[in-house]
């Protein structure tokens, strides 16, 4: 698919890897709708352990965007509600009159033990990686089954290998991997391609957050700074040595948009943490 003029809705476009595909699809010359919390992010329901972002961060992302000369549009969504997701797939429509290409990105974070993980947030994180995923792509198709389309969700290497301290997030990025393949073999025949990246450490406000956690490395690393942390852990644990960047996320997701006879993948970007150092 040639990305000029398409439209491309991106949840979590605020901040981290949404906030960098937004602005490479921007700089490719696609009307981008840059979806996020927002005001939203204030709801108890909402509340998470570390911050969402706030409408501030969306208002900024979308400003930066459009000082380069790119087309966008901001509008709040939680995409674990039906109602927001048919709104954003509205408004999205209304500021563009099409839409091409959905990136479920949208995701959040807790690591704990099993043993003692509370049920609200096993829900919260399904409701947020998994559900949001349907709930959007679900919200898109009348429109995208007409004309095809791109559908990307952001997975995770942890959708590949489960971990210790972290089986629901795991738990959730399995789930969407799956999905991802049952949605690219159902929409086949709409000409609608479903794929998934899957990125290893990158350095966002989630991967700092949870770095700095209780459960997090930097005390295993024993660092001054959760960038240092970081930095340790992709020396030890990633072939290439570094971690990876929203950047090359972004790359992956020009690619997918691209790759015409691409469907059901789930494209791995981690500098080789899933084969493992030797
Ligand atoms: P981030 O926390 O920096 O950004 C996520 C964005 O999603 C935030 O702007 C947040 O406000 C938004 N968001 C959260 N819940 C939402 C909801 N209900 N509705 C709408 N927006 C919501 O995280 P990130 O690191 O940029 O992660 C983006 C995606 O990549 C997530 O799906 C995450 O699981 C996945 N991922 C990240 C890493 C990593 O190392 N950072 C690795 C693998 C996968």
């Amino acid at each position: 698919m040639e990305i000029k003029g398409k439209t491309a809705i991106v949840t979590g476009a605020a901040r981290g890897i949404g906030r960098a595909i937004a602005e490479a699809f921007a700089g490719e010359g696609a009307k981008v709708v840059l979806a996020d919390l927002g005001s939203l992010a204030h709801r108890p329901a909402v509340g998470w352990h570390y911050g969402l972002s706030p409408e501030s961060e969306l208002a900024g992302a979308a400003k930066k965007i459009r000082e380069r000369g790119g087309s966008c549009a901001a509008v709040e969504v939680d995409v674990s509600d039906r109602a927001s997701c048919q709104n954003l797939v509205e408004e999205s429509l209304e500021a563009y009159s099409s839409l091409d290409i959905v990136v479920n990105n949208a995701g959040i974070l807790r690591t704990g033990a099993l043993a003692d993980f509370a049920e609200r947030d096993w829900d919260r994180i399904f409701a947020v990686n998994v559900k949001g995923i349907f709930l959007l792509s679900q919200a898109a198709l009348p429109y995208m089954k007409e004309r095809g389309g791109v559908i990307i969700n952001i997975a995770s290497v942890l959708g590949k290998q489960g971990y210790a301290r972290i089986g629901a997030y795991c738990a959730s990025k399995f789930a969407a991997i799956s999905l991802t393949q049952s949605m690219a073999a159902e929409l086949a025949e709409y000409d609608i391609r479903v794929n998934a990246i899957c990125p290893g450490n990158v350095d966002t406000p989630m991967t700092f957050a949870h770095l700095a956690s209780s459960e997090g490395l930097q005390k295993q690393y024993e660092t001054a700074t959760v960038e240092e942390a970081f930095d340790a852990f992709n020396r030890d644990r990633i072939p290439l040595g570094r971690g990876q960047t929203p950047e090359d996320m972004a790359d992956a997701a020009l690619y997918l948009s691209r790759a015409d006879n691409v469907t059901g993948i789930s494209l791995v970007v981690d500098g080789g943490y899933g084969i493992g150092v030797s």
